[in-house]
């Protein structure tokens, strides 16, 4: 499944990235194009397109990804200043890579209360 897809290729270790955790259900890794000093993807390893494709069946990679991200950004110093948790889903929300993908963003203060 998600043959071209460029994260089921990182996933594979087709692709290269600067994966920071990984575990039976997902992997993170740092984006290519860092929007904030910490920024990294959870990437559940199912192909799951979008937020619109999501079902009961996936509550547990759904419960887990927010885990991971905490423990993410615990081990890097955020918890006391805080992080922000984004899915952007489909063209409106500008979702460009259609494997669904959380991103942490950390480490400097947001600029608005949601985008
Ligand atoms: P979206 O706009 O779909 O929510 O976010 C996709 C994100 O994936 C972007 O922030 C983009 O920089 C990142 N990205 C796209 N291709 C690659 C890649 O090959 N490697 C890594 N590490 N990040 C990628
Ligand atoms: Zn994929």
């Amino acid at each position: 499944m998600g043959e071209q897809c460029i994260f089921c290729k990182i996933i594979a270790k087709e692709t290269t990235a600067d994966i920071a955790y990984e575990d039976d259900l997902v992997v993170a890794f740092h984006d290519i194009n860092p929007q904030a000093p910490l920024h990294l993807l959870v990437v559940p390893k199912e192909h799951i397109p979008s937020l619109n494709d999501v079902t009961e069946a996936h509550a547990k990679i759904m419960g887990h990804i927010p885990v991971v991200a905490k423990e993410i950004t615990k081990k890097n110093g955020l918890a006391e200043d805080g992080w922000r948790l984004v899915i952007n889903c489909g063209p409106d929300a500008k979702q460009t890579v259609f494997h669904l993908h959380a991103h942490i963003l950390g480490g400097r203060p947001m600029s608005g209360h949601m985008a």
